[in-house]
Formats: structure tokens, sequence, C-alpha cells
């Protein structure tokens, strides 16, 4: 038993995403590995940097301490005596020269790059370079501080820099700026200022960054392999107590909305469904259909052969009903032996008699259970919407008595709720039946109606029109029957039939030796949706041998716009097959010329009425004008449907329409009656009035028409 899908709103309630623990876990923790060893590599090399910058400034200034005990004695009157001097007359001074040796032989081995000496004014009274003599260096803030008292160093990277031994290039160097005193607790009388190179210090300490930083990943990786593992297990167990959870809920659920018995839902599931169809159907203007259906005998089986029977023939009967619906109809159970079905959507009320009779058919035939053959039938009553009521209890309480109603009348048959539906339906059936007696009894004929070319007003194509050629009520147009063949689906075979008829017919008229003339047949949407559309014209048209160039098939735009993709490669294999397209009635649909690029068709015809506007309205005429020059830019050939008026027929001749059709030059007649306006020399003329006129060319006799 097919059981019904619950409506998207009932089967998930749970929208929200399910937590992903183990993504969640592998993104943080990345990330925080990342951030982890980024700022251990960060901290390190501060902390490192510090106790460097701590550990060459406590050197320099033992370096420092040291010089001063040793020679700062015979120097300090100098440096003392320096303030004022210009450059010259310092480094002319002998001590500078002396100050220089002592430095040299007291440096010599350490990693000292550079020594020099200021007075208390910052003027430079010292350097191993030369060149630095005399500078004024007071705005300095580390030689401010060692003025002070303190002592400041920094580090910074040289590209180049003078050493006493001469030039170094890209070296880390600290500068320490040391207070000078003749004793460790006397006055400030200058400061030095000593550069060390420590480059392969901060080189070292930098291999060692990177060793920790290493190990710290490699550490935290593990940790993390061994998490991640633990996360994952943890993961899928919760998901498939997740999916154990989801599927004893959906259990009850289904529980809840479901019978048992047959699988089907139930009523309470029944009410919010009708709710919702309803607020479709007023939404989106559709009509909606409510049946009602009661089992007739069933009480009987039940009482004379058991509730297990009773039970088994329900089932079966279900099963029944359900194969007489289309995927989107719900089937319920009410309870005992009452269903309802709700159709969604229907073209037109009167469908519901059609499914509606089916399942009372298929009900009725006979059920054999425990070796007995049982007949059962089914009555039903049925409500549309709008119209029979415009809530879901109305419309039941409407349903219902309409199958009372029934059960009292003819058990086993159906009826609606208000009468006039049901002779409106009946009228329906009898039409249904009628044409179907009648296409099997070959009453269907094709009419043509020459299509003249606008120049010359000779024939170049005919129209094929269908005809039901009733015994009594004579010919009977297409527009009375063609709505009840698409929805029956009868078009589909009947549409066949148009085709080849009208193929054959061509084939004649080519072997009586009449010049090529296209022949155009109209396309239905249902032919055109139907998946061996393609095919059947194929094979048609090769089993009637005619030249496929010489078949037109005329399709309709909303056919087209339905469903853009289908149908532009189900034109793409029209036109491989080597027939002419044509869009019919143009002007009554979207009129969109925008969406005509999007299909190879080769005419459009404008439609009747547009036609007749023309005559009357200067808008109607620019927008004729306008059509005729687009299609002309898309090479699209423009045929003006339903010419009655010599007026008309010359405007379009002045628009460039290619050709003309209507009632001025003729009606659409029987094959044999078109046949003498099909040779070459005749010229279908315009006389005005409706009735057709044509004439012969000036060499030919006159033919009445
Ligand atoms: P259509 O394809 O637009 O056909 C043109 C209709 O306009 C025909 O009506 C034709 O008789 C009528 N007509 C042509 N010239 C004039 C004129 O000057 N004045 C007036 N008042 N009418 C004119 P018909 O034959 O009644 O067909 C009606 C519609 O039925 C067709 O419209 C077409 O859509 C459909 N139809 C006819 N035969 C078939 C068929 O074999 N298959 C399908 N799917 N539809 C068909
Ligand atoms: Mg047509
Ligand atoms: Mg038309």
């Amino acid at each position: 038993m097919p059981t019904q899908i619950l409506p998207a709103t009932r089967a998930s309630p749970r929208t929200t995403r399910p937590f992903e623990l183990t993504r969640f876990f592998s993104v943080t923790s990345l990330i925080g590995i990342l951030v982890v060893t980024a700022s251990l590599i960060w901290v390190y090399r501060e902390l490192a940097v510090r106790h460097l910058i701590d550990h060459e400034t406590r050197a320099n200034v033992a370096l420092t301490r040291a010089f001063a005990n040793t020679v700062w004695s015979n120097y300090r009157d100098y440096v003392a005596a320096s303030a004022g001097r210009s450059r010259e007359q310092l480094v002319a001074d002998p001590m500078v020269g002396r100050l220089r040796a002592e430095v040299l032989s007291k440096m010599n081995g350490l990693q000292v790059a550079k020594i020099k000496i200021y007075n208390l004014q910052g003027i430079t009274v010292f350097s191993t370079d030369e060149k630095q003599i005399g500078e004024d260096k007071s705005s300095n803030a580390g030689l401010q501080a060692a003025l002070n008292g303190e002592v400041a160093s920094n580090i910074s990277f040289r590209e180049r820099f003078d050493a006493f031994e001469g030039v170094i290039a890209n070296r880390n160097l600290i500068a320490s700026y040391v207070p000078a005193r003749h004793a460790a607790d006397g006055p400030i009388e200058g400061a030095f200022e000593v550069y060390s190179d420590v480059t392969e210090l901060l080189d070292k300490q930098e291999q060692a960054r990177w060793q920790v930083a290493g190990l710290v990943l490699v550490v935290l990786s593990t940790l993390y392999a061994f998490l991640f593992f633990i996360v994952r297990k943890a993961d899928r167990i919760i998901a498939r107590q997740r999916r154990e959870r989801d599927a004893k809920e959906e259990e009850i659920r289904h529980q809840a909305y479901h019978d048992p018995l047959t699988g089907l839902p139930n009523r309470a599931y029944f009410a919010e469904r009708l709710q919702e169809v309803i607020s479709m159907a007023r939404r989106h203007d559709h009509t909606a259909v409510l049946m009602f259906i009661d089992l007739d005998r069933f009480k009987i089986v039940n009482d004379s052969l058991g509730h297990q029977a009773g039970d088994s023939l329900l089932q079966i009967v279900a099963e029944r009903i359900r194969s007489c619906l289309r995927e989107h109809d719900l089937l319920f159970r009410m309870g005992g032996d009452e269903f309802t079905v709700i159709l969604p959507v229907v073209a037109a009320p009167e469908d519901a008699a059609i499914v509606a009779r089916r399942i009372t058919e298929t009900v009725a035939r006979a059920i054999s259970i425990h070796e007995h053959e049982l007949s059962v039938g089914a009555t039903i009553g049925i409500a549309v919407f709008p119209g029979d009521g415009d809530s879901a209890d109305a419309l039941l309480k409407n349903a219902d008595a309409a199958m009372y109603s029934t059960k009292e009348n003819s058990r086993g048959g159906h009826s609606f709720y208000r009468a006039a539906m049901n002779q409106r339906a009946s009228e329906r059936l009898n039409i249904e039946t009628a044409l179907q007696k009648g296409f099997r009894n070959g009453e269907f004929a094709l009419y043509y109606q020459p299509r003249v070319d606008t120049a010359s007003r000779r024939v170049v194509a005919l129209e094929a029109l269908l005809r039901w050629i009733h015994p009594t009520r004579g010919v009977v147009p297409p527009g009375e029957f063609i709505g009840v063949l698409e929805e029956t689906r009868m078009m589909i075979i009947v549409g066949e039939w148009v085709l080849r008829t009208a193929c054959l017919q061509l084939r004649a008229w080519c072997d009586e030796g009449i010049r090529p003339l296209r022949v155009s047949v109209n396309v239905s949407p249902v032919q055109f949706e139907n998946a061996n559309f393609v095919a059947m014209v194929r094979r048609v048209v090769e089993e009637t041998g005619v030249d496929p160039s010489l078949v037109e098939l005329e399709l309709t735009e909303s056919l087209l716009i339905d469903n853009l993709q289908q149908a532009q490669q189900t034109i793409e294999s029209l036109k491989r097959i080597g027939l002419h397209l044509s869009i019919d009635d143009f002007g009554t649909g979207y009129s969109s010329l925008n969406y005509l690029r999007l299909f190879s068709v080769d005419y459009l015809k404008i439609d009747r009425s547009f036609v007749t506007e023309i005559a009357s309205s200067e808008r109607g005429r620019a927008v004729a004008t306008a059509i005729g020059e687009m299609a002309r830019a898309l090479d699209i050939t423009v045929v003006a449907e339903g010419v009655e008026t010599e007026a008309q027929a010359r405007f379009f001749s002045g628009i460039h329409c290619g050709e003309l059709q209507g009632f001025l030059f003729s009606r659409p007649l029987p094959a044999a009656d078109v046949r003498p306006l099909l040779s070459n020399s005749i010229v279908l003329a315009a006389g005005g009035g409706p009735a057709p006129r044509w004439l012969q060319s000036p060499e030919q006799s006159p033919v009445a028409g």
C-alpha cells in the first residue's frame, strides 16, 4: 500500500542544523594551535631579546667600570676641558691619539665594535671612529639618561657599521650608554657609549626559538590527534542517538496521523490538510475538490465473514481507491468504511466526476477473500471549493450530505453537492462519450484554409483545421470539443490522426502534380508536453513519405513559455527533422518577442482579434508595425490571421507581412473543395464581405467559389 507523504510542514519540524561536533572541534583546535604557537614564538623572542640586552648591558657596564678604574684618571681632565672646543681642536689634541691606543689595547679580543666618550654637554670628545669626534649628541635619549646617572641600552640592526677594526656589514649591535665617574660614588663626569656585536648570540637565540616552536607544535598536534579520535567517536554516538530519537518521533507522529490498518492518513490529519488545501486554493485562485466515500454493503461482509475478512476488504479497497488518483491527490481513512479524497487542484469541477466514476468502477469489481467472491460498492459525495463552502467543516458537511442523498437515490454512484454541477458533469460525460464514439466511427475530418502570399495573393500554404461531422448536429467547430479532448488526453491520439491525415493529403496533392505547398497543423499543449511527441512526428513524416519542409507545426506561446528549457529542446529536435514551426495566436498571450529570440521558429501568426483591432485603433496599428519590424530583424515571417477586409489586407501588405489568411480569401474548406484553389495560376482576390471570393488569373476562365 503506497502510503502518502506527510506535508513539508509536518515532516520536518526540526529545521535547525544539527551541531557538528567534529568539525567544530577541528576548526577551533587548529586555530588554537596556530594562535598558541605564534604567541609562543613572539613571547619567546621578546623575553630572549630582553634577556640579551640585560646581559650585554651588564657586560658593557663592567667593561666601562674596568676602563674607568684603570685609565679614566688620565683623561678626565681632557673631557672636562673639552667644553667649548671645536672639532678641529679636539681632533688635534694629542690626548685623542693616546686614548685611542689605550682603548684598542684594552678592547682587543672582546665583542666590542666601537667606543665613544661624551662630555657633560653631550659632545663626542672621543670615538674609535675619528669622523664622529665633535658631533653634538645631546638630544639622544640614551645619552641623556647616562648623564643623569642611569644606564640605557638599545639593540639595532646595521647594514653597514664603522667599527674600530674596520667596516662590518649586516650586524645586530647593542649600544649601551654608561655614566663615566672617577669613583663609583663620585659625580658624573661624562658618558661612555659602548657598541657590542650580538649578531651570533641573536642567531643562536633565533635557532633555539624555532626549535622550541617546532617542539610545541609537535606536542600540540599529538594532543590534537588524540582528542580528535575521542571527539569523533563522541560525535558518532551523538549522531546515532539523534537519528534514533528522530525515527522514534517520526514513528509516534506517523501513528498519531495514520490509520494502522490501511496505512492511510487518518481523520486528525485530514482536518489539517484540508485546511491547507483551502488556503492554497484561495491564494492561487484554484479549484479544489473534496470527495466523501462510503462503502456499500460493507457491514454485511463484516457481520457474516468476521472482522478479519472486513479488515482485508478495507485494505484492498483502500489500495484500489489510491490507484485511481494522481500523485498529488490525497486519500484518508476517516474511520469504519468511510474514506475521503482531496483533489488539491482541478482544471474544472467536472473533472472530479471522472475521478469519482473511476473510483466507483474500480471498487465495484469483485474481490476474493478467504475463497469468497465479494462485491462491495462505493457511493461518493462531491463538494467543490469555492462554491460549496469556504471552510473545511462546511466542505466536509456538504460532501457528506451529497453522499447521503446519492445513497438514497443510487447506491454505487456519485453526485455533486450542487445539482447544477451534476447537470454539467453529465453533459461533459455525454460529450466525452460521443467524442470517443465519433472518433471511432470516423466522424472527424480536416478542413483546409488557404494562406496566401501577400504580394502575389497566390496560395502558399494551407492550415489544417479539425472538424467533427456529427450525424445529427452537422459540422461541429473545434472550439466546442478541443477542450474536452485535451482534458481527457484524447488529444494525443486525435492530434496524431490530424498530423497523419494532413500529411497523407499533402502527399496525395504532390502525387497529383500540384506544386509544393506547405500544410500547417495545430499542436495542443497536451501533445507538445508528451514525452513521445517528437518521435511520433518523426514516425508520421517517415511513414507518409512527405517532404518534412512542407510540414509546419503551429505552437502557441504559452505552451513554450511554461517550460522554456524543455520547449527549446523539443523545438531543436523538430527543426532537426526539417519541419517549419510557427507561433499561433500571437497577440493573445504574453506576446513577447523577447521570448521568440530563444526559439528558432519560422512564422509568427498574428491573432484574428489583433487583426480586427487594426481597423479601429491607431495604437493597434503602431504595435503591429513594431511587431512586423522586430520579426523581420529576427528573420521570422509574419502571417496575419482572420483577415476579413481589403483594408486589413492592405495594411498588413504595407508592414512587410509575408502571408495573409482569412475569410477575405477563403473559409476553411474540405480537401476536395480547396483543391481548385491550389493551381499556381489562381490568384485569390479580395472583394470585401465575409463570403469567400476568389478569382482566376487573367489567362484562366473564372471559377466559382
Ligand atoms: P487557429 O489555429 O488560430 O485557427 C484559426 C481559426 O480562425 C479557425 O477557426 C479559422 O476558421 C478561423 N478564421 C480564419 N480566418 C477567419 C476570418 O477571417 N474570420 C473569422 N471570424 N475566423 C477566421 P476554427 O477552425 O474554428 O479553429 C479554432 C481553433 O481550434 C484554432 O485556432 C486552433 O487553435 C484549434 N484547432 C483547430 N484544429 C485543431 C487541431 O487539429 N489541433 C489542435 N490542437 N487545435 C486545433
Ligand atoms: Mg492555428
Ligand atoms: Mg491562430
